[in-house]
């Protein structure tokens, strides 16, 4: 439906611009076409789809959240390999699903954007990438992920290094570590499935422990083929194996979203895993957590340990001084000799900032409104900024199920905003000021309840401890808020 108040779109001018072909934007693509909107481009920044799947190929990769709740619960794979599956299974079904939907014509590959700017009287944003491009949209979808720019740690002489850096997240699959001297920085997600596999093939590894973490045992069993072919035929069996995948995380929320019996049930089973696998009392007493379960990420690993206490492998813990040229220096003066550092460091998750320029109504700058923690209303859209909805935005971050989950929610919103605007025939939709205030407010509220403001530095916080990243609730929760959405939280021009 058009009304008088609808600009016309020009031939060259989009109806929607996606930024990103990762999870987000290639499962947006989708729910965009099913919807009858085709006026639209998916813009990526590398050559190919997958996102955080297609970067993270590190040895050992894989997903911490079972596959079958870690996938479209539009595009079911019974052929699901494993529990948890690796990332190169993972990034095959992406593909798998950009066949599948038939969206290789909307894909454009090589446009890393550098900024983006809304035109009032227009009604547009305009979207300038380094490769020279521009395009203009009606509708941005920023799904330009959360874990998308690694981390380099700001340590003293990190540029000086003479061996090989290789990030988590920059893998170089042509270096052979055959025989090195590995020094790993980090003890996170990354780090304990890099650890073990690194231990196979090099000299010796050195691992760099700042802060030690809760680990939890992984039951990674194999599916088998019968059981493929059940969940081939089946679509219930598989739906059912979903659900109770679903479920038995939501369970989880009460140990890991908040302090309750739960979280020491959960605390004393990491504990269990620790004493069951490390035996030598002051190697058990360096890998134990000072914190409450959740407040950072928990992990899951059976190798973990085991790969630590290889003859091959050491774990330190005296705090790095400085990079030097032939390797690292920890603050007690020894200098350990590295043919190669391994940066297991994270991202630069966007908590405070904007990964361009995002230029809204009368030129406000949405980097320099983030600068003391990024926030928007339900973590989809933000004043100011018409017709952006943000996949994985503010608040959005799950800590006990899977982010797949909480995409498709933000999907759905988006495709119904885009459809709101649509049929209301106004140029632009912007969430009211004190309706994103008032969200805010309850939310911070209900966040400083959590583990993850019970005293320990994660990357959900910003360093003066703002939380821009969690959801504080069920993914049910979540799901609930983004069902519908209300276009009288939004003013219209
Ligand atoms: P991370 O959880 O942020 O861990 C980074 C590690 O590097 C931490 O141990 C941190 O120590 C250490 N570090 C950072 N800067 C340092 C410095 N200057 N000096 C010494 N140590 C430093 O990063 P990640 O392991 O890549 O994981 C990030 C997120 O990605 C996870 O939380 C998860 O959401 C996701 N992920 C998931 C999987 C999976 O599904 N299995 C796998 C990988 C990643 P501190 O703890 O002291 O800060």
């Amino acid at each position: 439906m058009q009304t008088n108040k609808d600009v016309p779109l020009a031939a060259d001018e989009l109806e929607v611009l996606i930024i990103g072909a990762g999870f987000g934007g290639l499962g947006a693509a989708i729910k965009l076409k099913q919807a009858g909107i085709h006026r639209f481009l998916v813009i990526e920044r590398a050559q190919d789809v997958g996102g955080t799947w297609r970067d993270n190929q590190y040895p050992g990769a894989a997903c911490d959240i079972p596959s079958k709740l870690y996938s479209y619960s539009f595009a079911p794979n019974p052929l699901w390999s494993r529990i948890y599956s690796g990332s190169k299974e993972i990034l095959a079904y992406i593909h798998h699903v950009v066949q599948t939907y038939k969206l290789e014509p909307v894909l454009r590959f090589g446009q890393e954007v550098s900024g983006m700017t809304f035109d009032e009287a227009a009604g547009l944003w305009t979207v300038s990438t380094q490769a020279g491009a521009t395009f203009k949209a009606r509708s941005v979808i920023m799904a330009t992920g959360g874990l998308a720019n690694p981390n380099t740690p700001r340590i003293n002489g990190i540029g000086s290094f003479a061996g090989k850096v290789i990030h988590s997240a920059r893998w170089d699959h042509d270096y052979d570590f055959t025989g090195k001297r590995v020094g790993v920085i980090g003890t996170g997600a990354s780090a304990v499935q890099i650890v073990p596999e690194l231990v196979k093939r090099a000299g010796f590894v050195k691992v760099f422990q700042r802060t030690p973490a809760w680990v939890l045992p992984r039951a990674n069993f194999a599916i088998p083929a019968w059981g493929q072919k059940i969940y081939g035929k089946s679509n219930g069996a598989y739906g059912a194996a979903r659900g109770a995948l679903y479920w038995l995380h939501e369970v989880m929320a009460l140990a890991l979203v908040w302090h309750s019996p739960l979280t020491h049930l959960v605390e004393n089973r990491a504990s269990a895993h620790l004493k069951r696998q490390v035996k030598e009392p002051w190697l058990r007493r360096q890998l134990t957590p000072n914190f409450r379960v959740g407040c950072k990420r928990v992990l899951i690993s059976n190798a973990y340990y085991p790969a630590l206490q290889k003859p091959n492998c050491k774990l330190l813990t005296w705090p790095i001084d400085r990079i030097v040229p032939g390797g690292l220096r920890t603050v007690e003066g020894v200098e350990h000799q590295l043919d190669c550092l391994v940066l297991a460091t994270g991202f630069d998750a966007p908590k405070n900032s904007t990964p361009f320029p995002i230029t809204g109504l009368n030129g406000r700058v949405l980097a320099d409104e983030w600068k003391q923690g990024a926030q928007a209303y339900k973590s989809m859209t933000v004043s100011g900024y018409p017709n952006v909805f943000f996949i994985l935005g503010p608040n959005s971050g799950p800590g006990h199920n899977s982010a797949l989950f909480y995409i498709e929610q933000q999907i759905g919103y988006a495709v119904q905003g885009i459809q709101a605007r649509l049929k209301s025939g106004c140029k632009f939709l912007d969430v009211r000021p004190e309706i994103q205030k008032a969200h805010n407010q309850e939310l911070q509220a209900r966040l400083s309840k959590t583990n993850w403001q019970s005293g320990c530095k994660s990357w959900y916080l910003t360093d003066e401890g703002f939380n821009a990243t969690m959801f504080p609730g069920f993914a049910t929760q979540y799901a609930k808020q983004l069902k519908q959405f209300n276009a009288q939280h939004y003013s219209s021009r």
